[in-house]
């Protein structure tokens, strides 16, 4: 389709309006075939499968093979979802209507084409959940499937992604491509040539997590300069030395700090140009110093420093803070340093999925970030309508002064539910908010169930109980994605373990509980605060309203929510409220919706922002990687090198063995340039700190000019990839030239090419300050106008 008639249609309709009809006509055709098929017996299905051809063939056998397997035939608005992956779109269907089913039946379609396909799941436990509830329908079709989580052994790995279908989360995934990118031989790869991504709630993963890196690192043995800058930093005086913004997102150095800190550091001018690293450095120290508090963001515990995850309220396992940051810590608490090592290299999800030539997806909620879908990955959203129409109610919100005043209300408003045996649904906004409510409840007499994130297998078996009689239910926005809420309760069918909850009285069968569960209403979702984009509010209110079930949802909200304190902060006083402290005045409404657009339009703009300042690293990468291809692959290593040292090539033939000399060869090369590029990706992040802090209002332009950030930016590192593949050529040469070869290979150790004695993965936490956010707020607001 040409770019016009695209934007007319964007223009003219509704957002995948018109690529519906084109699927919708292939229904009649699926409907066709629906009766020959159930005449053939299993077998004979499996062959029309590995013989069906077009989309409405693939369909119909998708439908009968999932009756046969699943004892649940899809529905036509399924198949739409499935049409549309197949035409390589975001399909979005609401929570409830089936996503799995159509999403593996387009992966049975792409495979059918000729492809493999990977499932991107929301977390290991999605991840082998949907892989063995779907693998009777695809041992029907002939498809073969595997999964791979965080326990998955290489050969595991190495099976499940050879399998026709895969299933594994971003971070699985992402960790695995890293590891391979480190691979000296061969036969070490586990994953395979990137072909089709399959993405579940595509849009938390290619908006919320697109810049959350994924990092591979190695020990590296290196000298602690961090505690020094600690020592340095622990010295400066809150005012004095130091000030800290309001919202305690960001600290600056004054003049009188700037001067302690140059004599402690010998003298030196802290904003000249070379002294760039050692800015940075003194500013992270500082950052630890002031804005990060023991036991709110951190716990020191057995002599290592654990973040606290502020939205899951637990200890982050396997998670970081940026590296330098993370090591600051550690200084200022004294404990061990612990073994940060050397980025190796990294990726973010983003860019993970960018490596996938064909990219689908399928959510609840893709229309509101269409735009993005569209600007970042090239996507188009296919909206699917419900099966049965949804009936939920969605009440308008309830505004109140302060948030004790809205805790009042929401916990007056649960007894009241709670009553009549409807069952409540309450997201809050973090783990902290989820303690308090749960406290206040149980003082009124009320019993809940909180989840707070603690596996992700164990809390989908409580949410799955949330829709039972009498059940009240707290939990964040993350806890129990992808679980179906049925009204009456799951009666521990499906996957699930059976959990208790509230206290629900068993009926006589699973129909009679949510016909009982239906006449009260459905399940009653209440939303704590709205959240930083209105897409998040609809996942929690899509919890209820599945398939057409009864069901109601209404938010609770207080002008002291963060959300309006930061994205309204200028919000003209609301007066007086009720005698319950609620709200009226319709402004006040104004204002939220205002805050939350704030919001919105900060994120994409750190987006857009970040994804400028990747670009240009990322096709950097990509030149080096294919470079590392023929390295692992051929024996341009050996070419190469004999090329430019001819005589040192001629003499080591003389002893070493042909096949040993070449392997020789690529070892040495491969070793050279995983040292340089870990350093370069060092480099980088120097420089763009260094533009940050110049963004800030500190100290000249080390680089000279006056370019815009990311063009100066963009400018530096390509000088430096220059930079980089001479150093690459020179010292892969000297290594050759200098590093013993023998008949038994090339002696890498005493080479000082050693590879890291040991690997180890970790995603890297926002950055808490979020100083991108902080700053964004302000211009965005101002962009944005006030009423
Ligand atoms: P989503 O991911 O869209 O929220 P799920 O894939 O988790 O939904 O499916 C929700 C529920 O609907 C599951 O319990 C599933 O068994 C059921 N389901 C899906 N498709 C059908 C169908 N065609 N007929 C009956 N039940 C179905
Ligand atoms: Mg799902």
């Amino acid at each position: 389709m040409s770019g016009l008639r695209s934007r007319m249609r964007r223009f003219l309709q509704k957002p995948g309006s018109a690529t519906l009809s084109r699927y919708e006509e292939l229904l009649p055709d699926i409907a066709a075939q629906e009766e020959e098929l159930r005449g053939l017996d299993d077998a004979a299905l499996t062959a029309a499968a590995a013989a069906a051809a077009d989309d409405a063939g693939i369909c119909a056998l998708g439908r009968e093979a999932a009756r046969r397997a699943l004892g649940e035939r899809p529905f036509d608005v399924q198949l739409l979802g499935t049409l549309a992956l197949l035409s390589g779109q975001v399909a979005e269907m609401a929570t409830g209507e089936g996503k799995t089913l159509s999403g593996a039946l387009a992966a049975a379609g792409y495979v059918r084409r000729g492809h493999r396909v990977q499932v991107m799941s929301v977390n290991d436990y999605l991840a082998r959940r949907d892989a063995e509830w779907m693998g009777p329908v695809y041992d029907l079709l002939g498809v073969s499937v595997g999964w791979v989580t965080q326990v998955s052994t290489p050969d595991e790995r190495r099976r499940a992604y050879a399998a026709d279908v895969c299933y594994g989360s971003a971070s699985e995934i992402g960790f695995d491509v890293l590891r391979d990118r480190l691979a000296t031989s061969v036969d070490d790869l586990v994953t395979t040539e990137p072909d089709v991504i399959l993405i579940d709630e595509a849009d938390s993963v290619l908006v919320d997590e697109a810049l959350v890196p994924l990092v591979l690192a190695g020990s590296a043995g290196e000298a602690d300069s961090g505690r020094e800058m600690a020592q340095i930093a622990g010295r400066l005086l809150p005012r004095l030395h130091y000030e800290v913004d309001d919202e305690r997102r960001n600290v600056f150095l004054t003049d009188a700090g700037a001067r302690v800190a140059e004599q402690a550091l010998g003298g030196i001018n802290l904003y000249a140009a070379e002294n760039l690293a050692v800015l940075t450095q003194l500013n992270v120290a500082l950052h630890a110093q002031a804005l990060l508090q023991r036991d709110v963001d951190y716990l020191v515990r057995d002599d290592r420093i654990q973040l606290i995850s502020a939205s899951r309220g637990r200890v982050a396992r396997r998670q970081r803070w940026p590296d330098g940051l993370h090591a600051a810590v550690e200084a200022k608490e004294g404990v061990r340093a612990s073994e940060s090592g050397q980025i190796l290299d990294s990726i973010t999800i983003q860019a993970l999925v960018g490596r996938y030539p064909v990219a689908c997806g399928m959510t609840g909620t893709a229309v509101a970030v269409g735009e993005q879908l569209r600007e970042f990955y090239g996507l188009e959203i296919a909206v699917i309508p419900p099966n049965v129409p949804c009936v939920r109610e969605d009440e308008p919100d309830r505004l109140y002064l302060t948030a004790a005043d809205k805790e009042d209300a929401v916990v007056s408003q649960v007894t009241s539910t709670h009553a009549t045996g409807r069952p409540v649904l309450i997201g809050t906004l973090d783990v902290a908010e989820s303690e308090r409510l749960a406290e206040r409840m149980s003082q009124a007499g009320l019993s809940c169930v909180v989840l707070n994130a603690k596996n992700d297998a164990q809390e989908a078996a409580i949410v799955a109980e949330a829709g039972a009689r009498g059940a009240i239910t707290v939990s964040t926005q993350m806890a129990g994605r992808g679980t179906d809420i049925r009204l009456g309760g799951s009666h521990g069918d499906g996957t699930l373990g059976g959990a208790t909850h509230g206290d629900g009285t068993q009926g006589d069968s699973p129909r009679a509980d949510r016909d009982d569960v239906a006449g009260l209403g459905g399940l009653l979702v209440i939303g704590m605060g709205r959240h930083a984009s209105s897409r998040l509010d609809d996942q929690l209110r899509g919890r209820s309203g599945r398939q057409g079930d009864p069901g109601g949802s209404v938010f609770f909200l207080a002008m002291e929510d963060e959300l309006i304190t930061t994205c309204a902060p200028d919000a003209e006083p609301v007066g007086a409220g009720g005698p319950d402290g609620e709200v009226t005045d319709p402004k006040a409404h104004w204002t939220v919706g205002h805050a939350q657009r704030v919001a919105e339009g900060v994120h994409l703009q750190i987006h857009r922002d970040t994804w400028r300042y990747n670009t240009l690293l990322e096709d950097q990468r990509r030149t080096v990687l294919q470079h590392r291809g023929e390295l692992l692959r051929t024996d341009l290593a050996l070419r190469t090198l004999a090329e430019s040292l001819p005589e040192r090539a001629a003499t080591l033939r003389e002893t070493v063995p042909g096949e040993v000399l070449v392997e020789a060869a690529r070892q040495i090369s491969l070793a050279q340039l995983d040292h340089a590029w870990a350093e370069y990706l060092a480099q980088a992040a120097e420089v763009r700190e260094g533009i940050n802090l110049r963004a800030l209002g500190h100290g000249p332009n080390p680089f000279g000019g006056s370019l815009s950030p990311v063009a100066e930016y963009n400018r530096e590192m390509t000088r430096l990839f220059g930079q980089f593949r001479d150093d690459v050529t020179a010292l892969t040469g000297h290594a050759f030239q200098t590093i013993t070869i023998t008949a038994d290979g090339a002696d890498l150790a005493a080479g000082g090419l050693a590879r890291p004695s040991a690997t180890w993965t970790y995603v890297v936490q926002d950055n808490p300050f979020g100083t991108d956010f902080a700053r964004a707020v302000k211009s965005i607001s101002r962009m944005l106008g006030r009423r």
